[in-house]
């Protein structure tokens, strides 16, 4: 059980959050060397994780069935 954060109505027990996303920002991740480690032909091996510029989520608010399905852009609940 949570609130929703949106009207503050307590949720029923085992009721789905849905996650809604409310700001971003651009962020840029840098390049890191050796960052993914896999197996391949036996052995390990390490590529470079290349970074770039991407969105960062700034703010979500978590809402109750009771807002979730008129609110803009929502997404798909996830798992809490
Ligand atoms: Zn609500």
């Amino acid at each position: 059980m949570f609130k929703c954060e949106k009207c503050g109505r307590q949720t029923r027990p085992l009721e789905k959050a849905h996650f809604v996303t409310v700001a971003t920002q651009v962020h840029t991740f840098p390049r890191r060397r050796d960052a993914n480690t896999f197996k391949r032909g036996g052995g390990v091996e390490h590529t470079d994780d290349r970074g770039g510029t991407g969105e960062q989520i700034v703010k979500e608010l978590r809402l109750g069935s009771c807002c979730a399905l008129g609110a803009p852009a929502a997404q798909k609940p996830k798992s809490s």
